[in-house]
């Protein structure tokens, strides 16, 4: 599947809404983080990136797809349902008791997630043992990942690229989410990860950083990342997290919370009239 840029802003709309829509049902959930990688969600599953079959979600040769910052699930949640993985009614289940989807992925419950994650640094560690299995039995598929900013604190991110480096992965790659914040407020001010770029380039990974809202700059790094067969790949992407409504953007208070009735009114009027 390959939009177009204008569809694939369509859904990317569609998405956010489909995001704050279940996050206004159940009254819970991380609005600000799914907005910030809603554009390389929609870029993988209907950009023609990710090769994957919704009619079989185990297909042993599809491509992998481990969202590390598990929290913003429920932005892949929609593009799963949208592609055809699941009803796109099941969406308004999330965080339900006995639903498909709940507040972090889960292997065994969801068609169409390949890891459990939300223990942050796990997802990226265990993407790349995914990339090195597919390694060992020579087949040619590729790993994807999204990790976020605040999550590089964890140290098994660390470990996790410099085995990725040792090994050659150059079938893993991985978007990191650079949107500057993480739960509890500015990245600068907590941990001081700037220049992730040169950092994880000095792990010996090959790094591009890009617009991560870019349609045409998420899909040259990702060529750019096939080219190249000696390392693991990082796509620094430049993010604003809550990206998408007005009153969303840049407000960190929308890593984890839930709009009123008057912002969902504001929100329906601003992303609706998309496609269903
Ligand atoms: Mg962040």
């Amino acid at each position: 599947m390959k939009y177009e840029i204008k569809e694939l802003e369509k859904m990317a709309k569609r998405i956010r809404l489909d995001v704050m829509e279940m996050v206004y049902d159940v009254k819970d959930g991380h609005p600000g983080p799914c907005f910030s990688i809603t554009e390389i969600v929609t870029a993988l599953y209907f950009g023609g990136i990710i090769n994957v079959d919704p009619e079989n979600p185990l297909w042993m040769e599809r491509d992998r797809f481990v969202l590390s910052k598990g929290h913003a699930c429920p932005a892949v949640y929609s593009a799963l349902a949208r592609r055809g993985f699941f009803p796109s009614e099941e969406l308004l289940t999330l965080r339900k008791i006995d639903s498909r989807i709940q507040g972090h992925p889960y292997i065994y419950k969801t068609p169409g997630i390949d890891a459990s994650t939300g223990s942050l640094g796990n997802g990226i560690a265990t993407a790349v043992g995914m990339a090195k299995g597919l390694k060992i039995k020579k087949d040619d598929a590729f790993v994807y990942t999204v990790i976020g900013d605040g999550e590089m604190n964890e140290g098994i991110v660390w470990e996790a690229l410099m085995a990725a480096s040792h090994h050659r992965l150059s079938n893993l790659i991985v978007f990191l989410d650079n949107n500057l914040w993480q739960s509890g407020g500015s990245i600068e001010d907590i941990s001081g990860l700037n220049n992730l770029d040169e950092r994880v380039k000095t792990f010996g990974w090959n790094t591009i950083s890009i617009d991560g809202h870019d349609y045409t700059q998420i899909r040259d790094a990702v060529t750019a990342a096939k080219a190249q067969n000696s390392k693991p790949n990082m796509i620094v992407c430049s993010t604003v997290k809550g990206k998408g409504l007005p009153f969303t953007e840049s407000d960190n208070s929308w890593h984890k919370r839930v709009p009123t009735d008057e912002q969902m009114v504001i929100a329906r009027e601003i992303l609706s009239g998309v496609s269903k």
